[in-house]
């Protein structure tokens, strides 16, 4: 019995409607990628069939060859990024997933983790379903396949029903999509529209991409069904009070992007002034771990009056060092992507932003190297509260053991790290620095309180290892 691997860190997208499709979904699956480097898949439908072309690989190399989308045909479309784990990096678990079953063609694409697919699993399994993948995602198309329910909608909320945890889901058919959020709302998911056409994606930047204009989100529990009818919403799901994650704001979302009604990088910001506020020091400079520090370094130098400097310069062209899933390779991560400017760090009392610590490697690492070019102090602030527990709604976290705050104090961490001072973000003041409207954020890394339980969890899943994006 294998345990499923979560289907962390996942981007969405999908387009109804649209002479280019399959074109624009490839754009849209471009402004999406740091949801997801790993592996990319589109599936378009020209009405009659449905069409899929997926890799691995980052988008521009899977989709970059214009001759694919000569084998994408149709108006309607829907795309995936996938940010995988080692050992589970293969074909297979690309995605959308298509499957053909009794009532013709249907794909999936899904971003979060469901935490009961386990349990569905063996059960449909003794029933005797045969699983293709290692993706919990598939336990979807199987209670659909199996559904008695008179329609293909009744069929999707059959199965919604059943699962638990966090989904952001677009499904398309020869005739249909249909977007669905589960009612926890844990993972972004907004809807648009661009002329005559209707477009979900799991973040606004993959509208403004393409141009569409935004027109809401869908809502926690809501499934939205796109057809030649227009877009129908319906509300299936027993009613929760929505715990959207709050970890989008602090480091997953591209701040460019509005998630949960907000923008990313004013949050972001925000963050840092608050920073600031608890944790004040007597420094020369502010300098960002680039580029996911980068907001809260401007919030906590406009807070504090220190100057801020771009003191590490990022290679941009280095993904994430966990696409590298050798332990030899992964090892000169941060040397690869960052290289200290000697200039502005010599003999400056220096305050680095990170937006969090996981295991303390990156700030280790940066501490180092921002004393080697000639600081004369490093002292680390951390744009959110200690990251002591692994997220099993969608963000690719360590198990806990390997949680660096789940077993040291602060002062133990900052003296691994080797800097003079280290302060977090206090939970208090995260989430008054989101702020409105949500009252209710999912801050499990944080805090352990999870607003899902895992029925039949078994040992704790083992999470990819990575190391910064
Ligand atoms: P670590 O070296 O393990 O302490 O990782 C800390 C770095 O990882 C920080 O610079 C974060 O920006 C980044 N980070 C935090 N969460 C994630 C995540 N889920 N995936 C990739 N990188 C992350």
């Amino acid at each position: 019995m294998n345990l499923y691997r979560p289907e962390e860190e996942c981007g969405i997208f999908g387009i109804y409607n649209h002479q280019e499709a399959a074109n624009l979904t490839y754009l849209g699956l471009y402004a999406l990628q740091h949801r997801g480097q790993e592996s990319c898949g589109i599936v378009s439908s020209d009405g009659s069939h449905l069409y899929s072309h997926k890799s691995m690989g980052l988008v521009a190399d899977v989709f970059g060859n214009q001759e694919v989308f000569k084998y994408l045909p149709g108006r309607s479309a829907i795309g995936h990024v996938r940010y995988s784990t080692t050992g589970e990096s293969v074909i297979k678990n690309v995605q959308p997933i298509l499957v053909n079953y009794s009532r013709g063609s249907i794909a999936v694409a899904h971003n979060g983790n469901i935490v009961n697919a386990q349990m569905i699993k063996d059960e449909l399994e003794a029933w005797g379903s045969i699983f293709q993948t290692t993706m919990d995602t598939e336990i979807i198309v199987h209670l659909l396949a199996a559904s008695k329910s008179s329609s293909l909608i009744e069929g999707i909320v059959e199965s919604l029903q059943r699962i638990k945890g966090a989904y952001c889901l677009l499904f398309l058919t020869e005739k249909m999509m249909v977007a669905a959020r589960d009612p926890y709302g844990f993972r972004p998911l907004c809807l648009g529209k661009l002329g005559g056409s209707y477009v979900v994606a799991s973040e606004t930047c993959a509208l403004d991409l393409i141009e569409a204009e935004y027109i809401r989100d869908v809502e926690p529990g809501e499934v939205i069904v796109i057809d030649e009818k227009g877009v129908t919403s319906y509300f299936p799901l027993r009613k929760v009070q929505p715990s959207p994650c709050i970890f989008e704001f602090v480091y997953f979302a591209r701040p460019d992007s509005y998630v949960f009604g907000k923008n990313v990088y004013m949050v972001r910001k925000e963050l840092g002034r608050q920073l600031a506020r608890e944790h004040k020091i007597d420094a020369d400079i502010v300098i960002p771990v680039p580029d996911s520090g980068v907001p809260a370094a401007l919030g906590y130098a406009e807070e504090s009056g220190l100057r801020f400097e771009l003191g590490l310069i990022r290679n941009h062209y280095v993904g994430r060092t966990f696409i590298e899933p050798q332990q030899s390779i992964r090892h000169f991560g941060v040397k690869i992507k960052l290289n200290p400017v000697h200039e502005a760090l010599n003999g400056k009392r220096v305050v680095v932003i990170d937006d969090s610590i996981v295991r303390g490697t990156t700030s280790r690492k940066i501490v180092k190297m921002v004393r080697n070019a000639g600081a004369s102090e490093v002292h680390v602030r951390i744009s959110s509260p200690p990251t002591s527990y692994p997220c099993y709604y969608g963000i690719d976290t360590p198990n806990r053991k390997e949680l660096i705050s789940s077993s040291h104090t602060v002062d133990e961490i900052r003296r691994y790290i080797t800097a003079d001072s280290l302060g977090y973000l206090s939970e208090e003041g995260l989430l008054n620095a989101v702020g409105a409207p949500c009252d209710n954020y999912c801050r499990a890394c944080f805090s352990g309180g999870y607003p899902v339980t895992f029925p039949k969890l078994g040992p704790e899943p083992q999470l990819g290892l990575f190391e910064k994006e």
